[in-house]
């Protein structure tokens, strides 16, 4: 066995802490990644939660677009939560002007699916692509995932079968944040292909 994994957090703006802390607390090296040599040195990401139209900015302005885009075309392991899922989207609903992802995963996200007057709400999902009991998901001005394209797949569905977590190949993106309700096994999942593939 290798040592511990080897792991970044985007790191420009969102819940970038309460992620870093989850996946230290699971045995990782956690980096915060802000520019390409830091990009460089990880064997996987998570990319945070917060605004998408701002981790967009941040992100072409750092220069950091296409060197994202190499990695995850190369199978770099990512993990995207709410604005993050939406960073990883090849399609969205409701972008802002000129608003870019780096895209990988072949899904059209709605943002801020759940409406204005849904702040942000906990509920508990069958989880049955992860094992064990439902997990508690908070929801922050959420997106879903509107659309699935044939190389995606979802994980995990709300009881009206709207989709809040998806898979393809070395990528995920979850709709919630387990990283606030402190539910482990979606970064327990994303630390396996990290491990998988070092
Ligand atoms: N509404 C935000 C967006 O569209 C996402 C919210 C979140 O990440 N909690 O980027």
């Amino acid at each position: 066995m290798a040592g511990k994994p080897q792991v970044g957090v985007l790191a420009y703006q969102g819940d970038v802490r309460e992620h870093a802390e989850m996946l230290a607390s699971l045995g990782a090296d956690v980096a915060l990644v802000r520019h390409p040599a830091e990009l460089a040195r990880v064997d996987g990401l998570v990319i945070p939660g917060g605004e998408s139209s701002v981790i967009d900015k941040l992100t072409r302005m750092f220069g950091m677009l296409e060197p994202l885009r190499e990695r995850i075309a190369a199978g770099m392991p990512a993990y995207g939560t709410c604005a993050g899922l939406i960073m990883l989207a090849d399609r969205i609903e409701g972008a802002a002007p000129g608003q870019q992802t780096i895209g990988g995963l072949d899904v059209t996200v709605q943002r801020n699916a759940f409406g204005p007057q849904v702040e942000s709400f906990e509920t508990l999902i069958d989880a049955p692509a992860l094992g064990g009991p439902p997990l508690h998901a908070t929801f922050i001005r959420a997106p879903i995932v509107a659309a699935l394209g044939p190389a995606a797949t979802a994980i995990l569905t709300l009881d009206d079968g709207r989709i809040v977590g998806v898979e393809q190949g070395a990528l995920m993106g979850t709709s919630f944040h387990p990283e606030v309700s402190g539910e482990p096994r979606l970064h327990e999942r994303f630390l396996a292909r990290v491990r998988a593939r070092a």
